[in-house]
């Protein structure tokens, strides 16, 4: 069972370019989402047994979140509904630049009342793979849930996963700092996108950071690299991963269904090269579709995108 802990929230996205939400306008939504909720979308439509840690508000949008969730195989047993606070909600606008203006409210919703109850002690006991998600730690319960989870499968001969989906300001929080640092120390796939890795390992250009991170005991590193696709570094050396040629509709979500994928790829058995191939073409299923979760893929999708870029090769 591959389990995660963490945010749900629904988003709802601006459907014109501009700068924040100053004035009425047109939306589209709401979207199940939350990055963990996302990742762990991805792993059920690739049809491998898993479930999650959340919580969401007894209202629609919770509602919506638990039956596409369930619906595609997701084990929400550990999904509690909360009956007097809301389920978590994003409002988000891209401006001309890319770079985008959001409404947040996920620390004071229903995410706040995560907790370990007995499903999710259940859920976590029946863990072979954990991952983790750095954003959900800024939700301060689930730093104390995830470090009990981790140190559970940990101790059982399981594995971890770590997506840090930090930004810097995040790891001015000494604490969170702290226990990023220790589940990094205990991570087996590491992947974090971009310029992330040196928030890790300092270093002249991101090759160099992941080798650092390596040669400290980090097994197996996935480097991120947006619409240039993706390599994994491991003590043997590095793998290049080529980016499918898409139309970028809406990005977010790309590194979530990215990393279920090559996490279920390697948990499979597959080598690092094809489970990079399967990871590029479901980041790039994902941004050609507006709406986090929506681009989920199942294998079947990603032969025919993968069989699609070979027969014009
Ligand atoms: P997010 O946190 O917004 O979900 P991320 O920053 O963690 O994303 P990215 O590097 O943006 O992760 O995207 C993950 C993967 O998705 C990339 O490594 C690549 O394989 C694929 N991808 C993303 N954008 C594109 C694109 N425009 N064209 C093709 N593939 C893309
Ligand atoms: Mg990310």
């Amino acid at each position: 069972m591959l389990v995660t802990i963490g945010e749900i929230l629904v988003e709802i996205m601006a459907t014109t370019i501009g700068i924040g939400f100053h004035e009425a306008q047109p939306l589209i939504g709401p979207f199940p989402s939350g990055a963990p909720a996302i990742f762990i979308d991805q792993v059920a439509k690739l049809g491998v047994p898993c479930g999650m840690v959340g919580a969401v508000g007894d209202d629609d949008f919770g509602r919506l979140n638990i039956e596409r969730l369930a619906g595609d195989g997701v084990d929400v047993s550990a999904i509690s509904i909360q009956p007097d606070i809301a389920t978590g909600s994003a409002f988000v606008r891209y401006r001309e630049d890319g770079s985008r203006d959001f409404v947040y409210n996920i620390l004071r919703s229903a995410n706040s009342r995560i907790e370990l109850s007995a499903a999710a002690e259940r859920l976590i006991a029946s863990a072979d793979h954990l991952h983790v998600m750095g954003s959900t730690l800024s939700i301060p319960a689930v730093q104390t849930i995830t470090e009990t989870a981790v140190a559970r499968v940990k101790a059982r001969g399981g594995t971890i996963s770590f997506d840090p989906n930090v930004r810097k300001e995040m790891l001015g929080d000494a604490s969170l700092g702290d226990v990023l640092r220790r589940i990094l120390a205990v991570t087996d796939i590491f992947m974090p996108s971009g310029d992330e890795i040196f928030l890790f390992a300092p270093a002249d250009d991101p090759a160099q950071a992941a080798q650092r991170l390596i040669a400290g005991g980090v097994a197996e590193l996935v480097l991120k690299r947006g619409a240039a696709g993706a390599q994994v570094f491991t003590v043997a050396g590095c793998v290049d991963g080529a980016p499918f040629s898409v139309n970028e509709v809406d990005p977010t979500g790309a590194g979530d269904c990215f990393g279920a994928t090559f996490v279920v790829c390697r948990r499979l058995g597959m080598t690092a090269d094809r489970a990079l191939a399967y990871a590029n073409a479901a980041g790039a299923r994902t941004v050609t579709v507006m709406g986090p979760m929506e681009g989920a893929s199942t294998f079947a999708e990603l032969d025919t995108l993968i069989a699609e870029r070979s027969q014009r090769a």
